[in-house]
């Protein structure tokens, strides 16, 4: 798990436009800055980087030119690109003295939502007003603080080049938490498109290797199986199969069948099994 945590101050001053987490908030006083000043944006910016500590606006958007007057909309953009986040939920806080920010909270939290593509009930923003205390109670200034935590999908693809005979994305598996995921497939002879009846022992052989060197890619190996399912192209290569198939796959809960199935041109058989890594 990540966590992101960001914070930004801008001076307030006349002439310059309010503008927080992308939309305009009719006041008197405007952020001064080379951008739009978007503190909101800006600390959510920061929070991003953050949390996948990449450091901060300042490195990817230097003070400069290039950035004068820019939406810090397109700044969140740049750095959603870069950091690749999924986010999971935002808390913020926007430290201002006026206008009251309630009449806008909800349009924000919109913008919010569609500028990170995520739901507005995983999107929080907070205003708090310094009691007349220090430069943002004396409306000099406004601030921002944002927190996020970032989604982490735990599915961790599982390659390996071991596997003997398997087409292309076959030869791969996933894991999930403790979960293994093999979908192993064999093909038949490129060459006729047929499989000789002699040979059919050697190709269950070959598609159970095959799921065993996945499994064992993701730490896991064929004690570890709790369900697994051979699909074959036809049935007379049941007998055979079901036998070769029965060697590796012992235990007898775990191998839940042996079935046909419509495959894709080109496939004898397609084995599947789920194992847990101890
Ligand atoms: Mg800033």
């Amino acid at each position: 798990m990540r966590i992101g945590e960001g914070f930004d101050i801008h001076v307030l001053t006349e002439g310059r436009k309010l503008v927080l987490g992308g939309i305009e908030i009719p006041s008197e006083k405007g952020e001064y800055a080379v951008s739009d000043g978007d503190v909101l944006l800006h600390a959510l910016i920061d929070a991003i980087l953050g949390a996948k500590a990449l450091g901060d606006i300042g490195k990817y958007f230097p003070p400069g030119k290039e950035y004068e007057g820019i939406s810090s909309t397109i700044l969140l953009e740049k750095v959603l690109e870069i950091s690749k986040v999924e986010i999971g939920n935002i808390d913020s806080t926007v430290f201002l003295e006026e206008p009251k920010l309630g009449p806008y909270i909800d349009k924000i939290r919109e913008n919010l939502s569609n500028l990170l593509s995520m739901n507005m009930d995983r999107i929080s923003v907070k205003a708090k007003t310094m009691e007349a205390l220090g430069p943002i109670g004396e409306k000099k200034a406004i601030a921002a603080r944002v927190v996020i935590l970032l989604k982490e999908s735990t599915m961790e693809k599982i390659k390996t080049n071991k596997a003997p005979g398997a087409i292309g994305p076959y030869s791969q598996g996933y894991k999930v938490g403790n979960f293994v995921f093999t979908s192993g497939q064999i093909p038949v002879n490129p060459e006729n498109g047929l499989v000789e009846e002699d040979t059919i022992e050697y190709q269950a052989d070959r598609a159970s290797r095959n799921v065993g060197e996945v499994l064992k890619a993701g730490g896991a190996g064929f004690d570890d199986v709790i369900k697994t399912t051979c699909f074959l192209s036809d049935m007379k290569y049941f007998a055979a199969f079901n036998e070769i198939y029965a060697k590796y796959f012992t235990s007898s809960p775990a191998r839940s069948c042996v079935a046909v199935k419509e495959l894709p041109k080109g496939v004898l058989c397609e084995i599947e099994a789920i194992a847990i890594v101890k």
